[in-house]
């Protein structure tokens, strides 16, 4: 069965709005076996978007289309779909009565804009939207295909998604293969010196090696597909433990994981607190750190030592010993997280120091980062190269000391 997407709105052509609605149908579609073949994007334009709907008719049996189900007259993905359907609009009298609900339990009057988004091509099984204003909507046509119709915002189409129509497209009877796969995100490594040790694997099409490159990592992502979940992950599994073996030394998080989280449940677990030490990533650790609900419980806080000054005011660095090694050093990363963990008397310290560029700093190359953990066993240093430019440094900076606080976790 070939599905298409077609995704409606102005504002996502001209990149005010980053289609996650197609990341969100992709993921779940291919979950479960249904094949998607194209997606379109078009603007709030009624010629346009009926002409992209009557080829998506000719070529493809499922037809998901996104957004312009609101009540202002630049939303008209319903009309349009009844027009080349040659259906009649109808009222559907519970929509039009949940609408109204809507508005009263907020105390508020239905504008009379809104009544329209009760109306629906006729024969059409109407999704309840528990999220907002604008229901869903599948219709199945005379020559056999199936339409279905979604809110644009993301909230509104997974709320649908996840109530009704999952269970619609589970059923269906003619689905395809289900794809499995995993993630290993790496940090520290350029993605052509990935591609380079991963080289004698790639190529082969199930299971299947593909890569994307973030600011400061790189996902290496092996897919599989198969007509059960368990045969797709068996194809993925030794292609996969290959990998792990090779790319050790780079991964600090797989699959769905943030790493910050995996470090947050770890420090939970072993009843353990840190506290934090940043130059050149000037509190983007600290961020990260804090992304994590419930962080209070093991997070102290955290000095942001962007200057020479800063680190002898804030963190009592001696300020002779670093001129004579230099702020980006073993040393000054050493002592940066041994003293902010004494400041703060956690038990763990962590510290970052480095040059994030555009300019170099004190000679040293940009991309060089030190990155320390004071440890009650003592404290590790490791120095890194990191590739790119100053975002993805930074972030690379943050995704290798956290990846060295995890192992020294999982070590103990
Ligand atoms: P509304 O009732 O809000 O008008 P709608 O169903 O008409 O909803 P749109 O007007 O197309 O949908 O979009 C509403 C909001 O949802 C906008 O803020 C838009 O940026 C966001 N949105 C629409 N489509 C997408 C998409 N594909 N990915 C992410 N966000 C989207
Ligand atoms: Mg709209």
């Amino acid at each position: 069965m070939k599905a298409e997407m077609i995704f409606t709105g102005t504002e996502l052509l001209m990149g005010h709005t980053l289609n996650s609605n197609a990341q969100y149908l992709g993921r779940n579609l291919s979950n479960l076996g249904i094949d998607v073949t194209l997606h379109t994007t078009v603007g709030d334009d009624w010629d346009r978007m009926a002409l992209i709907f009557k080829q998506a008719l000719v070529r493809s049996d499922i037809i998901i289309t996104t957004g312009g189900l609101g009540p202002t007259s630049d939303d008209l993905t319903k009309e349009t779909i009844a027009e080349v359907l040659d259906l009649p609009m109808v009222l559907h009298e519970e929509s039009m009565a949940s609408i109204k609900q809507y508005f009263l339990v907020r105390n508020n009057e239905m504008p009379d804009s809104n009544t329209k988004q009760a109306y629906f091509p006729k024969g059409a099984e109407v999704l309840p939207n528990p999220c907002g204003t604008a229901p869903g909507a599948i219709i199945e046509t005379k020559s056999n295909k199936i339409v279905i119709i979604l809110p644009g915002p993301p909230w509104e189409l997974e709320a649908i998604y996840d109530n009704s129509l999952e269970p619609y497209l589970a059923k269906l009877p003619v689905r395809g293969d289900v794809t499995r796969f995993n993630i290993f995100k790496l940090t520290g490594i350029r993605e052509d010196n990935v591609q380079d040790l991963l080289n004698d694997l790639d190529g082969v099409d199930n299971p299947e090696i593909s890569y994307t490159a973030r600011p400061g990592e790189v996902h290496v992502r092996v897919s599989a597909h198969a007509k059960t979940a368990s045969e797709a992950n068996n194809l993925i599994k030794p292609l996969g433990n290959e990998i792990k073996k090779r790319l050790k030394p780079y991964i600090f998080a797989t699959d769905n994981e943030k790493i910050e989280f995996v470090v947050g449940d770890l420090l939970k677990e072993k009843k353990m607190t840190i506290a934090v030490a940043e130059s050149c990533t000037s509190g983007l650790l600290e961020s990260r750190l804090g992304d994590v609900p419930g962080c209070s419980n093991y997070f102290r806080g955290g000095v942001v030592c962007y200057s020479k000054l800063a680190k002898e005011k804030f963190l009592c660095l001696d300020s002779e010993e670093l001129n004579k090694h230099g702020t980006v050093s073993e040393w000054a990363a050493v002592s940066m997280a041994e003293n902010v963990r004494q400041l703060l008397n956690s038990d763990l310290g962590l510290a970052i120091t480095g040059v994030a560029g555009p300019s170099t700093s004190e000679n040293k190359p940009i991309g060089l980062i030190y990155v320390a953990l004071s440890t009650p066993e003592g404290t590790k240093c490791r120095k890194y190269k990191l590739p790119g430019r100053r975002t993805a440094i930074r972030q690379g900076g943050v995704n290798a000391s956290l990846k060295m606080v995890r192992h020294y976790l999982q070590e103990i």
